[in-house]
């Protein structure tokens, strides 16, 4: 432990930008608290890592052939495309590539963090667009939070911790209403949705797509993203990103798991009917949910969030409280991951909130009843 004391201060904006910490400690569990990949990737990806020669580890990485690989996958140019060492490195290089210290940034809340903390290293002006009770995306107060400043704009949907879903109609309107702005739509749960801005890139100059290998490719620890946009503006991202940003073993990997597009359908498939299984056994066990379109449900279960959570880790299952989400108060996530998977969730919920003396609050489940009248899904 060294006893010198530094006089270096940081950046202004780094000694108030917040601290991102994900409760990533002792995650040996059924992780059921990171919309990761419950079970695995294809196992193609385990066998291309075993050909990894110990010449190969000397190299420096060269990400363009599997750039141009990837592109071509997606039908992009591979000037419209780079690949990012996680979504996560491509919301910062957004931020790096685009923002003044004097510029505006918009995203709607509760949604992901990292939009938060890597906004707030460029600069103060992030401004929150909160969710009402339904936490439907607050599109009419979006839109009006647009100003000349406005600079960046960050769109997940599906969104996280919600599971709620922006259309393409109201994607494109808000592109049009600041065309002075980057759009970025982060589509890191594309595939347990279905809908995509992908192709809209060639026709919104200020668009930009964001997809993940997280999640149902199951390759979180390999770090990958991608991000697609007019290649103009993708010109000004790749110029602040760092030449070795995604390391060779991921990138040898990509190709092998895109090729395997039977065993991404299987596991989304497997997370469709879990879904569905979920949302139906929370309806029995009179939790109120937010009907989700990703990998995920965002629970309704009250001051016993933490308790619940603390019970179903005693159970062997990780969940994750977003208590502390704007709005989101006593509302826990749960993973959906595959059959197996669900049913130990399911089974484990069922006991903990027996355990934890939990009862449904039945205002909330009146308020779901009325969001399934209104024909939201289910
Ligand atoms: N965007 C959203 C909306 C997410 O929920 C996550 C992961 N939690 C990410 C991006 C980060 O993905 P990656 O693993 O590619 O960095």
């Amino acid at each position: 432990m060294t006893t010198a004391t530094s006089t270096v201060r940081p950046r202004a904006l780094v000694e108030v930008m917040p601290e991102y910490h994900p409760p990533l400690a002792a995650r040996t569990a059924l992780r059921l608290d990171f919309n990761e990949n419950t079970f695995a990737p294809s196992p193609r990806v385990l066998e291309r890592i075993l050909k990894t020669t110990s010449e190969g580890l000397t190299k420096y990485p060269e990400r363009e052939p599997t750039e141009h690989l990837v592109a071509a996958h997606f039908g992009l140019a591979p000037e419209e495309t780079l690949l990012t060492n996680g979504v996560d490195e491509a919301i910062r290089l957004l931020c790096l590539a685009f923002l003044e210290a004097d510029d505006e940034a918009i995203i709607a809340t509760p949604t992901f963090f990292m939009y938060d903390v890597s906004v707030r290293l460029m600069s103060e002006h992030l401004v929150r667009v909160q969710a009402d009770a339904s936490l439907e995306f607050p599109f009419e107060r979006f839109l009006a939070a647009i100003t000349p400043r406005t600079k960046l704009m960050m769109v997940s949907s599906p969104n996280n911790p919600t599971g709620e879903i922006v259309s393409r109609e109201q994607l494109i309107a808000i592109a049009a209403a600041a065309p002075h702005a980057v759009l970025f739509v982060d589509e890191a749960y594309y595939h347990f949705h279905g809908a995509t801005m992908l192709a809209d890139i060639a026709t919104i100059p200020n668009l930009i797509v964001g997809r993940t290998f997280s999640k149902a490719y199951g390759l979180a620890n390999l770090r990958l993203g991608m991000i697609a946009g007019n290649a103009e503006l993708m010109y000004w991202v790749r110029k602040v990103c760092g030449p070795y940003n995604i390391n060779g073993i991921a990138l040898d990997c990509l190709p092998v798991a895109l090729e395997d597009e039977a065993y991404v359908g299987w596991y989304t498939d497997q997370v469709a009917t879990g879904r569905e299984r979920m949302m139906a056994g929370l309806r029995e066990l009179g939790v109120g949910y937010f009907p989700s379109h990703a990998n995920f449900v965002l629970m309704k279960i009250g001051p016993k969030h933490k308790e619940l959570c603390e019970a179903m880790r005693a159970h062997g299952v990780l969940l994750r409280d977003r208590s502390s989400d704007p709005g989101c108060e006593g509302y826990v996530r749960i993973t959906i991951g595959i059959e197996d998977h669900v049913t130990r969730g399911l089974e484990a919920l069922k006991v903990s909130l027996n355990e934890i003396g939990w009862k449904p609050d039945m205002t909330k489940a009146d308020s779901l009843r009325e969001r399934q009248r209104k024909g939201v899904n289910p």
